[in-house]
């Protein structure tokens, strides 16, 4: 569902990213480590397009992210033909980012009625539902000042999948919280996961990384220094990177 190739990004002259290649098939999740600073918000926000990358190339579900490829000559897409391709991603972010002075309910409805121009009426049904799946059946009409970090994220998450994503992005989810309320949100994230939602996801938590990641990949310094299933890189990492990395996690 989502390849990238030889993805480049530099902040005035720090190249952040290096030359990243990833594929992501359908139904997979795939989690992204490393550490701070090694590019992988950065690399995220690409996928999403929220920053513009200087070289390479990435795909979700065949489609070539902000550009138009006329034989081989690559054309800028304009802001509305990039803001259709960011609208079948979702993102999560570290922080919620909720609407304060809107319900719950109010927050997952409004994108779908807003930027899709689906009715009222069917959007509530679907918000209603949603927020059931993340386990908030009972708090819709609760602002997210009364509601806790935990539950705020899994408001996110549902306001998120009410736009019906193709691939969900989720960058640290759960480091801003509580540790007592980052299962709950992480319990969320595994239950989408085996509803086949094509997942990645930037984390700190191995525990998840382990169970649940169908594909694990190391960052540092803007490259990817390992790659594989979830046993290799975080049981048996080959690198030395990826083992002083996995060692102070622990
Ligand atoms: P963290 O876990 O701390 O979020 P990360 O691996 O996600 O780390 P990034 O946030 O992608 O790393 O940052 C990589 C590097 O890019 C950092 O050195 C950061 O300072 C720099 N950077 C990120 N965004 C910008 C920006 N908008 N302008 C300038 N530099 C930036």
């Amino acid at each position: 569902l989502v390849r990238a190739v030889n993805v480049t990004k530099s902040f005035h002259g720090n190249e952040v990213l290096k030359g990243i290649d990833l594929e992501v098939g359908r139904g997979e999740v795939v989690c992204l480590l490393g550490p701070s600073g090694s590019g992988k918000t950065t690399f995220l926000r690409c996928i999403n397009q929220l920053e513009t990358i200087d070289g390479g190339r990435i795909w979700v579900d065949g489609d070539l992210m902000g550009y138009r490829d006329e034989g081989g000559q690559l054309h800028h897409l304009t802001d509305k033909q990039i803001a259709a391709q960011r609208r079948e991603i979702g993102m999560v972010f570290q922080r919620f980012n909720l609407f304060p002075h809107m319900t719950a309910l109010q927050n997952v409805v409004e994108a779908p009625t807003q930027v899709k121009g689906v009715a009222r009426k069917k959007a509530r049904a679907r918000a209603t539902e949603l927020l059931e799946q993340v386990g908030l059946g009972d708090k819709p009409a609760a602002y997210p000042a009364q509601l806790s970090g935990g539950q705020q994220q899994r408001v996110a998450i549902a306001r998120a999948l009410a736009m019906d994503p193709k691939l969900m992005l989720f960058d640290e989810p759960t480091s801003a919280l509580d540790p007592e309320l980052v299962g709950e949100v992480l319990r969320v994230m595994r239950e989408l996961a085996d509803r086949g939602m094509t997942m990645i996801v930037v984390t700190h938590e191995m525990g998840f990384a382990r169970e649940v990641a169908d594909h694990v990949v190391f960052m540092d310094g803007g490259v990817v220094v390992e790659q594989g299933p979830p046993a290799e890189v975080i049981g048996n990492p080959q690198h030395e990177r990826t083992k002083s990395f996995l060692k102070r996690m622990r």
